[in-house]
């Protein structure tokens, strides 16, 4: 896709002249670094796991180890894998955008490595971990032993810093999420299928408050009969193609 990709003139307009734009991510827009989406039949994660084994308190309290080593491998996958065009493009926005907010469901860290600063993580961040009994986030742990490894403070196991299936969601990431997603003239939902609640409401809250809806994703989701603007292609072409059409003066 080139810069010629033929965007609306409503849409380039609406975008342009937004006071603040919000972005709502999911797992496709990494996939074009390498990082498997959970729902795509073919290559997502759940196609090859079985989420009740590995993203689920019980399966934590029945089999610890296990579950630690999964999230020990992602965390090495999401460390050697590089932000791409997409998440540096919506860096870009954030820096000319009047107002702008980035709420994430992916777990991966790669909207901070590429520059964005106002991010919201809903589902935590793979690159922690905290205790499992109060909570605490624990900077520096011992990877090396046969047992996973315990909370200095209490003694109880670590975990990784992600939301698990049955969880609720961290309550003052979700309270600014919501919040944006009311005050925005414009949301991107980009690379996610609109399954997972209660992210997957943010954009009809967006539009109920009278935002325009924009959804970027090679493939039609739930959302996409409900968008506004329907941007077909990957993330990582077709952002720093809109990206360029907007021509939009560094703030
Ligand atoms: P999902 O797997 O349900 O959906 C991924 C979506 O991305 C699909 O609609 C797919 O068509 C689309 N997609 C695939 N390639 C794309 C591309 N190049 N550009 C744009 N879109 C593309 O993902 P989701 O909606 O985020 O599901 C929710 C859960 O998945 C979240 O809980 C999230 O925490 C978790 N997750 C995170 C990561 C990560 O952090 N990288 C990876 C896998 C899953």
């Amino acid at each position: 896709m080139s810069a010629a990709f033929p965007f609306d003139p409503i849409l380039l307009d609406a975008l342009r002249n937004a006071r603040f734009i919000v972005a709502l991510t999911g797992a496709g827009i990494s996939a074009e670094s390498g990082l498997a989406t959970f729902r795509d039949a073919q290559a997502g994660l759940w196609a090859r796991f079985d989420p009740r084994e590995f993203a689920t308190p019980s399966a934590f309290a029945r089999h610890p180890k296990r579950v630690w080593d999964w999230y020990a491998w992602r965390r090495e996958q999401v460390a050697s894998a590089r932000p791409n065009a997409g998440h540096f493009a919506l860096a870009d926005l954030e820096r000319r955008a009047h107002a702008f907010a980035l709420v994430t469901q992916n777990v991966d860290g790669l909207h901070q490595r590429a520059g964005s600063r106002n991010v919201i993580e809903l589902h935590g961040n793979i690159g922690r971990v905290r205790c499992s009994s109060e909570g605490t986030r624990v900077e520096l742990w011992d990877e090396s032993g046969e047992d996973v490894p315990r909370c200095p403070r209490c003694g109880a196991l670590l975990r990784p810093d992600v939301v698990w299936f049955d969880e609720m969601l961290p309550a003052e990431a979700l309270a600014a999420a919501q919040d944006a997603a009311r005050r925005c003239d414009a949301l991107l939902a980009i690379g996610t299928s609109a399954e997972v609640y209660p992210a997957a409401a943010l954009p009809a809250s967006a539009r109920a408050a009278g935002a325009i809806v924009v959804e970027i994703n090679p493939n039609e989701t739930s959302l996409s009969r409900r968008a506004h603007h329907v941007l077909r292609g990957p993330a990582g072409e077709i952002l720093p193609a809109l990206l360029a059409r907007l021509a939009l003066p560094a703030s």
